[in-house]
């Protein structure tokens, strides 16, 4: 199973919903649809009316982050990932570099994963290094780390998506190149496997996906779908990434 998942990050109003509306129709009308999920993460003032609309359509929907916090509590602003479930929402992405950037610690991202599956929610958890840690060929060091300070052997890794995102591509262009991008996804599903008892890891890619790399991404069977940004705010973008993957 493949998956393609779009984060809207602060994008969209109630009638961008025309937007899922379409990728929906191209889904159903789609000969290979069961062969991915579509997942979308829209600003959590869509949530609610996001998640009714697209109950069991091929559409899932998801938050794009949660509090660290399980229910209710005297945190202003925050969203807890009962509330995230509460309103119909599936999955919720965990631990995004512009979270971590923001001060997400793996202490506090260790309680968003577990308060998420505890509610039932399937956690998108995403990893990936600065350039200045790549440049210091500490990629494979700093991504083993992130995994294993924030997710425990006792998750279950069934309802666990990785996602990996080097910073430095999130938004820029630039993606890595074939043989680096196998390694890493390679050295990922690696260590799911031995230090978490994954046995069966999956892990996407994210960072600056579009129409036109998908076709050198795609060769890299290991990747088990991608996370996308930009692209993912226009159905027309979002839909040729799924056709030229399948092409
Ligand atoms: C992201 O922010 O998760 C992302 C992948 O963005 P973009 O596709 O725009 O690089």
């Amino acid at each position: 199973m493949k998956y393609f998942i779009g984060n809207w990050k602060m994008f969209g109003v109630p009638r961008s919903i025309n937007i899922l509306n379409k990728i929906n129709s191209y889904c159903l009308s789609d000969k290979n649809r069961n062969k991915y999920k579509v997942v979308i993460t829209p600003p959590f003032t869509l949530l609610e009316t996001f998640s009714k609309k697209f109950k069991n359509k091929k559409i899932m929907i998801g938050s794009q982050n949660c509090y660290h916090k399980e229910k209710f509590s005297a945190d202003t602003s925050a969203i807890s990932p009962f509330m995230i479930k509460k309103v119909g929402s599936k999955y919720t992405l965990i631990g995004h570099s512009d979270n971590r950037l923001e001060g997400d610690t793996d202490l506090i991202l260790n309680d968003k994963v577990k308060y998420s599956l505890k509610n039932n929610l399937k956690v998108i958890f995403c990893i990936g290094e600065s350039k200045s840690q790549k440049k210091k060929n500490q990629t494979l060091k700093t991504l083993t780390n992130q995994l294993v300070n924030v997710l425990e052997k006792k998750f279950d890794m069934n309802n666990i998506i990785v996602a990996y995102e080097p910073i430095w591509s999130i938004g820029t262009g630039k993606t890595p190149g074939h043989s680096d991008l196998l390694q890493t996804i390679t050295h990922i599903k690696k260590i799911l496997k031995s230090n978490l008892k994954d046995k069966n890891p999956v892990v996407l890619y994210g960072g600056s996906v579009d129409g036109n790399n998908v076709s050198m991404l795609r060769q890299i069977k290991q990747i088990d779908g991608f996370l996308i940004g930009g692209a993912s705010k226009s159905s027309k973008k979002f839909i040729d990434i799924i056709k030229n993957y399948y092409r």
